[in-house]
């Protein structure tokens, strides 16, 4: 592995590392900064909540960020997707689903041990998460057989795999407590994209063989597949559980959240002690970062960031179709802010990466993926330059 740069100073899609180069970045810090880099909104919403109250246990005490972010992400979720816990990572709000999904059906006297996951899913690095990831691409495999077993289906995107789908929910329902997916994208398991009526069938399937559906948007959420705010809406359907992280605060603090339905709620609540949820992180909630998701949030309303995605969708689109031409690329395709050139393989990781970095700017490919995931402020001229750099580097290398 190439030895790691420096970086020591951000502003908007630019990273200044200490050698003095600048970089343009195309990955927004896994899709974080999806504002840009020091966005002033959410800087001053920081400073402020900082001088006021950095941090407050959630036990038995409450404050107003959190409650406004939970107003907030339930307005913005829209259906009765009205209740939210707050984690502070990806990987923690999805074991909460999981949890939520066990025991739900627990409080309904039903033991149901299993998840249904697909192939070229990712749901994070936990224990628990590491189990619903893809057992053989992803990058947990060296733990077969130590990792509890849940079933791996294919993508219900053809009619074999649709009838597979159905056919194995008809024998197991009753030992599935949910099936997790992440809607439209598979992202750290390869950028691989499926359509709205695919997800929409894993709906209907969920509904008809009576599971819950977990859709994990921490990758897809806040308007990085386009057109909508969370990918799921794109299906006309309505998970019984969401989870959202990476551009929740903008990139700037550590939050998760996972937004239940009505009936998922109401199954926790009751006079029975043991029918509440027990799961309490000590930074959940952290007012510092959900003052900070608070001003992200709100930059969707006051800024017309899907109109900005829309334009990235079609420059990506045209500039990185030149790099169809190479014998090496497989595949390159573009949906919302997300540009993936997929290469047949890539046999010498590190040249690649200090290629693209030797044209000054932040790529990260992995596995045969070379993709752009940029800030939705990214300018044409930096989205173009990033473009350019894959195309030049493709033609230095292959
Ligand atoms: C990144 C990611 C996670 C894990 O989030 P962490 O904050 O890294 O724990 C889970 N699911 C999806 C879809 C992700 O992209």
């Amino acid at each position: 592995m190439p030895a790691p740069v420096m970086a020591e100073k951000t502003k908007g899609s630019t990273i200044y590392l200490a050698n003095g180069q600048t970089l343009i970045d195309g990955i927004a810090s896994w899709w974080t900064a999806c504002h840009g880099y020091n966005h002033p909104a959410i800087a001053k919403a920081a400073r402020k909540q900082l001088k006021a109250m950095p941090h407050i246990m959630l036990g038995g005490m409450v404050h107003q960020p959190a409650l406004s972010l939970s107003k907030a992400l339930s307005d913005l979720l829209g259906h009765d997707l009205n209740h939210v816990f707050f984690t502070d990572s990806g990987s923690v709000s999805v074991e909460v689903a999981l949890k939520m999904a066990f025991q739900y059906w627990l409080n309904h006297k039903e033991k149901r041990p299993h998840l249904l996951a697909f192939k070229g899913g990712y749901h994070g690095d936990t224990l628990a998460t590491m189990a619903i990831c893809d057992p053989e691409e992803g990058m947990h495999t060296l733990f077969n057989g130590i990792l509890p077993q849940h079933p791996i289906l294919p993508l219900p995107d053809t009619t074999t795999t649709q009838r597979k789908l159905d056919h194995y929910l008809s024998k197991h329902a009753g030992e599935i407590a949910a099936i997790i997916v992440e809607p439209l994208v598979q992202g750290a398991g390869g950028m691989i994209f499926h359509t709205a009526e695919t997800l929409h069938f894993i709906y209907k399937m969920a509904q008809k063989h009576n599971v819950l559906l977990i859709c994990d948007e921490i990758f897809t959420g806040f308007g990085r597949t386009g057109d909508s705010l969370f990918a799921f809406e794109k299906a006309t359907i309505v998970p019984d559980i969401v989870t959202v992280s990476k551009a929740l605060t903008g990139g700037t603090m550590a939050l998760a959240a996972t937004i239940a339905r009505t009936h998922i709620y109401d199954a926790f609540y009751s006079d029975n002690p043991q029918h509440a949820l027990m799961h309490g992180p000590t930074f959940m909630a952290n007012p510092l970062a959900c003052s900070c998701a608070l001003a992200s949030v709100g930059l969707f309303s006051s800024t017309p960031r899907l109109k900005q995605i829309a334009v990235i969708t079609e420059r990506m689109k045209e500039k990185l179709d030149p790099c169809r031409h190479f014998p090496a690329v497989k595949d390159v395709r573009v949906l919302g802010a997300i540009g993936v050139v997929e290469l047949h393989d890539i046999p010498d990781m590190k040249r690649l990466k200090a290629t693209l970095l030797s044209h000054n700017v932040w790529i990260r490919p992995f596995r045969n993926i070379i993709y752009l995931t940029p800030a939705f402020t990214i300018t044409r001229l930096e989205l173009d330059s990033l473009c350019q750099a894959i195309y030049k580097t493709l033609k230095q290398l292959y």
